[in-house]
């Protein structure tokens, strides 16, 4: 047995095989041109393609880390765009009359060297973002294979280094953990593979490729990656983990309690999700139902649009194991840019505020109606609600009923069977809906108030730009008055509330979400416990009618 120590990053414990992540490496020959024009266009062309791969892993961070972290890919696009690099790029071809890939592998040299001698870590860790653009654009250029990780059986990944976007891109159903020679504790690739929640271990020092396909244990704990571990230490490590585990699940008591406060209130918690892959967690959770799930995971990481079929396939295997519980699916809500390359659109200044959203869902009907009837033949699985994102009007409204009634229709003439009583919903996000909530309630059965676009729209605060961070006010007076607003329209209606987004998840806005009448919340699924303490806790018998 060999033991080898580096630096963890997410702390667990986990035995599989080494598998080494083979980066395919390309080879850059230094080329005289005769065309430089051209040469300068191919450039050009590559780096285009190249923002708009930066661009679809923005999408896909923010769906797969933090918004925070998700930054990381914003400040690859600015490398993309940045004068110096594509100076300093064109300057190599035009002047050495070079080709392109070797102009560029001249800039990330340059780049990376004066990156990394910079003291400040933050402005150090831009030397491994110009490794990774660098990649990119060589990638683009050659038209290289973009590597994936892909074992026979889940395996521990082990590499020299990963850069961000590898970080972001490896499968975790493909990985048990992943371990690295370099790389710091601080790295945006650390950050990631942490938000990811991957056991990791990164700056193993001595690992050597020579162990591939060797059995190991890694304890990032303590930072320890025992290779070929004998049985003393596997068994001491499956102590540790067992005893880490009941640490972790100190609150399993609460499961199967109800959510009630001591003075008899209940609130619904529910979970949301952000791909399939986090169903196990919502099913350990105990929540009530799966509140939100976002559908973008089908459309994600893919150049083509998700078949009925497929679609089907997707939603079964989520309502299923909800044994009964009530899932709500969200139709498609996302930004413009996939979509632009889909329907062949202009890029956006302000993708927030343009073609996202219920509104590609209106302008791609077909798109939308293959969604619909999907939801709706997966509701013969397990009891089913339909989330509309984004609706401003009556009107609007009535149109996405108009496409619901021609998918039921469909199915009917298909003779598929469906569940007639599918809940119906309209996501509260824009303060146009909130000012109408008592018009759009008339029309359905329940309300998601989406806080985290409620409070972008309301305060004007781009979510995704770290600027005006600090804007972004979860307890505004305006956003909470709205709140308040929507659920007494619903409620006067005679329909059900419901909120996600951080503020629900915030346990010091849980007394007032039950003040004020908040049906379900719907958290993430690592919520659910700590919440249900938190309303087991409460005691609210010294309110009135009216409340606060
Ligand atoms: C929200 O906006 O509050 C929300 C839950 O949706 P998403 O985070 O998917 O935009
Ligand atoms: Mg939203």
């Amino acid at each position: 047995m060999l033991v080898l120590k580096g630096t963890g990053i997410f702390k667990d414990i986990v035995v599989g095989r080494l598998m080494f992540y083979e980066r395919q490496l390309v080879r850059i020959d230094r080329e005289k041109v005769e065309d430089i024009q051209r040469e300068m266009m191919r450039y050009h062309k590559a780096q285009e393609q190249a923002v708009s791969q930066v661009h679809l892993l923005h999408q896909l961070a923010l769906r797969e880390v933090s918004q925070e972290n998700a930054a990381i890919f914003q400040a690859h696009h600015m490398i993309l765009e940045d004068m110096d690099f594509n100076g300093y790029v064109l300057d190599v071809i035009k002047n050495q009359s070079v080709n392109a890939e070797y102009a560029v592998q001249q800039a990330s040299d340059t780049f990376y060297e004066m990156f990394s001698s910079i003291k400040n870590p933050y402005l150090k860790q831009r030397a491994a973002d110009i490794r990774d653009i660098s990649q990119r654009l060589l990638t683009i250029l050659t038209c290289g294979k973009v590597e994936s990780f892909e074992p026979s059986e889940p395996s521990i990944l082990a590499a020299d280094e990963l850069v961000p976007s590898e970080s972001l891109q490896i499968p975790r159903d493909k990985v048990l953990a992943i371990i690295t020679k370099f790389g710091s504790e601080n790295s945006h690739s650390a950050i990631i593979i942490k938000d990811r929640n991957i056991p990791s271990a990164f700056g193993i020092q001595k690992l050597s490729r020579e162990y591939q396909g060797h059995l190991a244990a890694l304890d990032s704990y303590t930072g320890t990656l025992y290779v070929d571990p004998d049985e003393d230490t596997l068994h001491r490590l499956q102590e540790k983990k067992q005893r880490e585990e009941e640490k972790r699940l100190g609150m399993s008591y609460l499961i199967g309690k109800p959510n009630r406060t001591i003075d008899g209130r209940e609130i619904k918690l529910y979970a949301s999700i952000v791909e399939p892959l986090d169903i196990e967690q919502v099913l350990r959770s105990d929540a009530g139902g799966l509140g939100l799930m976002r559908s973008e995971f089908l459309y994600l990481k893919r150049d083509d649009l998700p078949s009925e079929e497929e679609q089907v396939s997707a939603y079964r295997e989520l309502i299923r194991p909800m044994n009964g519980k009530p899932t709500i699916i969200r139709t498609l809500d996302f930004g413009a840019k996939k979509m632009i390359d889909l329907s062949r659109r202009q890029p956006e200044v302000n993708p927030a505020l343009g073609f996202r959203s219920i509104r590609i869902c209106l302008a791609m009907p077909q798109m939308f109606q293959t969604q619909l009837r999907a939801i709706y033949r997966a509701s013969h699985y397990g009891p089913v609600s339909i989330l509309f994102p984004m609706v401003d009007s009556v009107e609007q409204l009535q149109q996405i009923l108009e496409h619901v009634r021609t998918a039921r229709e469909e199915l009917t003439r298909r003779n598929i069977p469906f569940d007639p009583n599918v809940r119906i919903g309209v996501v509260v996000e824009t303060p146009a809906s909130v000012i109408l909530s008592s018009d759009l309630a008339q029309y359905v059965d329940f309300f998601n108030i989406d806080t985290n676009d409620l409070i972008q729209y309301t305060l004007a605060v781009d979510r995704q730009n770290p600027t005006v961070n600090s804007y972004y006010n979860t307890r505004h007076p305006a956003v909470m008055r709205m709140i308040e607003m929507v659920t007494r329209s619903a409620h006067e209606a005679g329909i059900q509330v419901a909120v996600s987004g951080d503020m629900a998840d915030d346990s010091r806005l849980t007394e007032w979400f039950i003040r004020i009448g908040v049906d379900i919340l719907s958290v993430s699924a690592a919520s659910i416990l700590p919440l249900r303490q938190t309303v087991r806790d409460l005691d609210l018998s010294d309110d009135t009618e009216t409340g606060h």
